[in-house]
């Protein structure tokens, strides 16, 4: 299965390190440990999967017409990998400020040694540095974000999913009665790139393409 390299940053595959590629089962249950390599980069990573072991086994079959069929769906033999090292370190896909920059990187930072709280109140953070590039300087963050979807550069999807980000950062501000848990901070991480991608890097992206089209019409 190819996954993301912390070293090259590429959606490598990986190699066991140990000729037999059988990872150890340690004190965890249904933890594997794996000493792993990046077929690009060479770059080792240390790694534990959730394994069930009481999964059935999954076998290729042919079937009557002669073509080659999995017994059950590759999703369901799938293995979750738990613990990566290095972390995957994450640089925000757009440079607004110094301060955005710093705030979403200790985001992921937060997220890889199991802090959610912390994680979560970066990404508002971000979402408010957003909100004041996109023009919305006055009020409390609800309001901006408002004021954006009034403007129109939030469309419903967009100004839910802000909600989202602002609502659960608030929650790991204060001792509300949700908690957000790790994957809820890593929801709230793709929802934040998701942001980002709607109202900055697609707009920018068809304007280059539309500029491209216009030069080469005559
Ligand atoms: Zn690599």
């Amino acid at each position: 299965m190819a996954r993301l390299c912390p070293h090259c940053g590429i959606k490598s595959r990986f190699d066991s390190v140990f000729p037999s590629g059988i990872g150890k089962n340690c004190d965890d249950e249904n933890g594997f440990h794996y000493i792993e390599r990046c077929q690009e980069c060479k770059g080792i990573v240390y790694s534990i999967w959730n394994v069930d072991l009481d999964a059935p086994v999954y076998k290729p079959v042919i079937s009557h017409e002669g073509t080659y069929q999995k017994e059950k769906e590759d999703e369901e033999a799938t293995p979750a990998e738990k613990f990566s090292y290095p972390f995957i370190l994450m640089n925000p896909p757009i440079t607004i400020s110094d301060s955005f920059e710093k705030s979403f990187v200790e985001g992921v930072k937060c997220l890889n040694v199991g802090a959610p709280f912390a994680s979560v109140v970066m990404f508002r953070k971000c979402l408010q540095i957003i909100a004041e590039d996109k023009g919305a300087t006055k009020g409390t963050l609800k309001e901006k974000l408002e004021s954006l979807s009034v403007s129109g550069t939030l469309t419903s999807t967009l100004e839910s999913i802000s909600t989202v980000i602002r609502e659960v950062g608030n929650d790991g501000a204060h001792p509300n009665e949700f908690e957000p848990s790790i994957d809820d901070a890593k929801d709230i991480l793709d929802f934040l790139l998701l942001l980002i991608d709607q109202i900055y890097i697609l707009p920018e992206k068809a304007e280059k393409l539309r500029a491209r089209r216009t030069s080469s019409i005559k």
